[in-house]
């Protein structure tokens, strides 16, 4: 069932600069924390893509990962119920009335962005931490983020600060070849 704001007026986005995460991975407990996610399920995590830099001056590069809000979302295709539906801002969200537990959602998912949590029997997914959103706080992995490297805001405002980002740097998103036009941006 799809449900989808015709104009927004405000698409939030995520940009992590990969040359500022050093893996402390104090984001992935930041959001355990912040949403109070059973382990051993996690809403975000770490990738390892490669080596970077130099000879003798090499190092790891590190990619945060989680749900891209996809703008054309294939596991809200699937959704039987309308369990799940984008919110006016592009954030991809679960329904937990709705939600009957089918799993169609996590097949569909090019990025294995969802689990199932068993504790509290709801679908897991990175929400950009939309209890904060109201308050004019930014998601709890960003505000924690020790090398400044992730960044989230509205990518429709010029005048961001991820507006500037993606307008200043190469850029790149996951998996580009799905189809899903996600809302997660890596920039160099
Ligand atoms: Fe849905 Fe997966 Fe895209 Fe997130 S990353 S919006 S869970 S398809
Ligand atoms: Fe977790 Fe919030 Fe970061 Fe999403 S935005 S990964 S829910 S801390």
């Amino acid at each position: 069932m799809k449900q989808k704001a015709e104009n927004p007026k405000k698409r939030f986005a995520m940009v992590v600069e990969l040359k500022k995460c050093f893996n402390c991975k104090g984001c992935v407990v930041a959001c355990r924390a912040e949403n109070r996610v059973p382990l051993p399920i996690s809403r975000n995590w770490i990738e390892e893509s490669g080596v970077r830099g130099r000879y003798p001056f090499l190092g790891m590069t590190f990619e945060p990962a989680a749900c891209n809000h996809c703008e054309d979302p294939p596991c809200q295709r699937v959704c039987p119920t309308g369990a799940t539906y984008q919110s006016p801002e592009g954030i991809v969200l679960v329904d937990n009335r709705k939600c009957i537990g089918c799993k169609y959602c996590i097949l569909a998912c090019p990025y294995d962005a969802r689990s199932v949590n068993h504790h509290d029997r709801v679908i897991e997914k990175c929400t950009f931490c939309k209890q904060r959103l109201p308050e004019g706080r930014i998601p709890a992995c960003v505000e924690t983020c020790m090398g400044n490297a992730r960044h989230f805001g509205d990518i429709l405002d010029p005048n961001s600060e991820v507006s500037r980002l993606l307008a200043e740097k190469d850029r790149f998103v996951k998996k580009k070849e799905a189809g899903t036009r996600p809302a997660f941006y890596y920039v160099y």
